[in-house]
């Protein structure tokens, strides 16, 4: 019997301190965390007062009329409620350091960021906006290419035969972005979850798309053979992440694996297949791997804006113009190889 609540005890002790290296530096301290036990309380952090922080204990908003007593609309109160209190005593903590000399540390797993019209990482929101508009520009300027520059074949279709994979490509990216302009400018459960749920459908995708050019896997069949395990992976992954458990560890896991071997096989594969414009796929290679060290050196943001998150996304901008360059010309490689076939 002894033994058993020895036991307990220890396992209380562990789950304690894994929740205490779980938080940020920044959540963890006290001043911090009863300035924002106090906000949720009495609705105000020094002066300034959130009209959202009015709900009773019950969760049952006061002065609201009936028809605006949702539970949606109170969920969003809520977290309004709480990112304003988190927000505010996270600057006047960060400002009483400051005047200590001490640098930034990070709250709930984020940087301490300023935000711009109530967008919480404005430099990341503009990088993402940018990388959809070159995302369209890019798919605009293949589909013109295609249909219009090109020859069209009998059935006043492209002779290159990737062209409706690309163009899913072309959606997946630019509703990755969307979503991804979406999550930095107001973070909650939601956003997150439809922003990391956009990109892992889009790595798994492009790493399929990858295998079936690579391969040249022209057959509708053997496409679907191929397709099918990877897309019943990457279905189930989305699954567990919204339906189960938000795990980032094993979702990071997945995404390194799934991009790492896309990159690993255009790279090689230009190589091997001496592809004209294989100058390009290096580039985007090489560039694409420099960027992920911004992602492992986390730098806190210049002036509470700049980040190195914020840095990666703009990178993946001239990288995106070269690989949407690369597609237009293996259209046109493979167009042309087909045509001299057929004569
Ligand atoms: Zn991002």
């Amino acid at each position: 019997m002894m033994i058993d609540h020895y036991w307990i005890a220890f396992i209380m002790v562990v789950s304690w301190l894994l929740g205490v290296l779980d938080a940020s530096a920044g959540d963890a301290d006290l001043q911090y965390r009863a300035c924002v036990k106090n906000c949720e309380e009495t609705g105000c952090v020094g002066q300034r007062c959130f009209p959202q922080c009015k709900f009773s204990m019950e969760g049952v908003s006061i002065d609201v009329p009936w028809y605006m007593r949702e539970p949606l609309y109170l969920q969003w109160k809520q977290w309004d409620c709480q990112s304003d209190c988190r927000y505010y005593c996270m600057l006047d903590r960060e400002k009483e350091r400051e005047a200590f000399g001490h640098g930034p540390v990070k709250y709930h797993g984020k940087w301490p960021f300023k935000r711009v019209y109530g967008i919480q990482e404005p430099v990341s929101v503009a990088f993402s906006a940018l990388n959809l508009a070159i995302h369209f520009h890019g798919w605009l300027s293949f589909f013109i290419l295609l249909y219009y520059k090109l020859p069209l074949n009998k059935d006043k279709k492209a002779y290159y035969e990737y062209a409706s994979l690309w163009h899913i490509y072309g959606f997946l990216s630019m509703n990755s972005w969307f979503w991804s302009a979406v999550f930095h400018s107001r973070d909650v459960d939601l956003t997150e979850k439809l922003d990391y749920s956009s990109v892992v459908a889009l790595l798994g995708y492009s790493l399929i798309l990858a295998i079936l050019r690579i391969f040249n896997v022209r057959n509708e069949a053997a496409r679907v053979m191929v397709a099918a395990p990877l897309l019943a992976f990457v279905t189930t992954h989305i699954m567990y992440l919204n339906f189960y458990k938000l795990d980032y560890g094993w979702n990071m896991k997945v995404c390194v694996v799934m991009a790492v071997a896309q990159l690993l096989l255009w790279v090689i594969w230009g190589g091997v297949s001496r592809h004209p414009s294989r100058q390009k796929l290096w580039v985007v290679v090489v560039g694409g791997g420099l960027a992920m060290l911004l992602e492992i050196y986390d730098f806190p943001p210049y002036k509470g804006f700049l980040d190195a998150h914020a840095l990666w996304h703009a990178t993946t901008i001239p990288l995106t113009y070269i690989w949407w360059s690369f597609i237009r010309d293996d259209a046109e490689f493979l167009t042309a190889n087909l045509l001299k076939k057929a004569k």
